[in-house]
């Protein structure tokens, strides 16, 4: 019974209590520190996933590239604003209206040339073109834009990409070595970065 105890007793109960107060206050203090230390871990682990601008919209641009509709290849290009807003996306494909090239192939009509050689063109409209165009048909400015796209762009789409006012193009892979180092050139020359993903 309690009214039968010693004063000591009644110390050393009393220390019991304040010793185990004690261990409860480590025990939240250790766990609040194992917390800590997995936040820390999962904020690192994360920011060593996040993926840089050029690897975040190139992936978008392979993942557009999925849609086209062209079996001459696959390709896929993102238009970005200066404030990283997507603007447009592109793939390869024929336009709107016209039956795809999956459906009658590539070909689509001949002509013949002044010198009377004659000459074949394709239905799709390449990646780069396709997002131009589509970003006039909604209204768009590309002014200042920076152009993704899953390899470096042909001449032709090269020139519309100046043209629309495109100040960065960022390839995702080379496969014309030659001509990526004269499109580099002729981008030089019209203030335009090309470069390769980094
Ligand atoms: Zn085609
Ligand atoms: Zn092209």
């Amino acid at each position: 019974m309690a009214e039968d105890m010693t004063i000591q007793e009644w110390q050393e109960a009393a220390k019991h209590v304040v010793a185990m107060r004690d261990d409860m206050a480590a025990g939240i203090r250790a766990k609040r520190e194992d917390a800590g230390k997995a936040i820390d871990e999962a904020l690192l682990a994360a920011r060593a996933k996040r993926p840089a601008w050029d690897e975040y919209y190139l992936t978008l641009a392979k993942d557009v590239s999925d849609r086209a509709s062209c079996p001459a290849g696959h390709v896929g290009a993102v238009i970005v604003s200066a404030e990283n807003v997507i603007i447009m996306t592109g793939y390869n494909g024929s336009p709107t209206g016209i039956t795809h090239c999956t459906e009658l192939g590539c070909s689509w009509v001949s002509r013949t040339g002044s010198d009377g050689s004659e000459r074949s063109y394709a239905r799709h409209v390449h990646a780069e073109a396709n997002a131009i165009a589509r970003a006039a048909r909604v209204g768009a400015r590309l002014n200042a834009s920076t152009l993704y796209v899953t390899q470096e762009p042909c001449p032709d789409c090269l020139k519309l990409c100046l043209q629309a006012g495109i100040k960065i193009i960022v390839a995702g892979t080379v496969k014309d070595r030659k001509w990526w180092h004269e499109a580099v050139m002729i981008c030089n020359n019209a203030s335009v970065v090309l470069r390769e993903r980094q």
